[in-house]
């Protein structure tokens, strides 16, 4: 296990156990408790809750519960699998499980599209109104400044990169909303490579971004 010092807040890990988030911020979330403890005990006190919700409304919240039981099981389930299988693939993965179904494989089979200065990116196929996209950052790279409309979660899976909120490595999870305008940096040394999802195009201080962003689509 990691480190972990950023972790997913209340409401993401609410709205997950009712199954009302986007499928993008599913993944997201799933990505996280698949790789931190802490967050992953913290969802088990939501569930309770939930359950308790199930004995007083028992309309739609058992349908929930349910889904969110499956995802789960997909998760418990692909990391017993590597335990009996392959003790050591598990360590050479960058990616957890429930990024490896969605992307079809790992690291090396990403699809990258270029965004200038090096910085690459692949969306996933999650559909909904919320985007999932890989990034990777070169070693060093800073990204342009910017800004949220909405709300951006952005998960490291490997190397880091610092803004004015810290220093965010492997497992951390950047909350952002739009009270942060960021510029965040790829630590030296190792490029990083981020699952970043948001729900509302990015607001970019610079002009040349700014002109860019319709054909980059971010
Ligand atoms: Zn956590
Ligand atoms: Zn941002």
């Amino acid at each position: 296990m990691e480190t972990i010092n950023h972790h997913l807040n209340d409401t993401l890990l609410m709205g997950y156990a009712a199954g009302t988030l986007p499928e993008a911020f599913n993944l997201i979330v799933a990505t996280h408790i698949s790789m931190c403890d802490e967050c992953r005990a913290r969802l088990g006190s939501f569930e309770a809750v939930g359950g308790s919700l199930i004995e007083d409304a028992d309309a739609a919240v058992p349908m929930a519960s349910s889904a969110l039981g499956d995802v789960m099981a997909r998760i418990s389930g692909a990391s017993r699998a590597d335990d009996i299988r392959l003790p050591v693939a598990r360590e050479a993965r960058t990616f957890p499980a429930p990024l490896v179904d969605y992307v079809g494989g790992d690291l090396a089979d990403v699809k990258w599209r270029s965004l200038g200065g090096g910085v690459r990116h692949a969306v996933l196929n999650t559909g909904g109104k919320a985007t999932a996209r890989l990034l990777h950052i070169p070693a060093g790279t800073k990204l342009p400044e910017h800004g949220h409309k909405g709300l951006e979660a952005t998960l490291v899976l490997q190397g880091a990169f610092s803004d004015a909120d810290g220093r965010f490595a492997r497992g951390d999870i950047e909350i952002a909303g739009e009270d942060l305008d960021h510029t965040p940096v790829a630590d030296e040394g190792e490029d990083c490579i981020c699952l970043a999802v948001t729900d509302a195009p990015l607001k970019f201080s610079g002009w040349i971004p700014r002109i860019a962003q319709p054909f980059l689509g971010i």
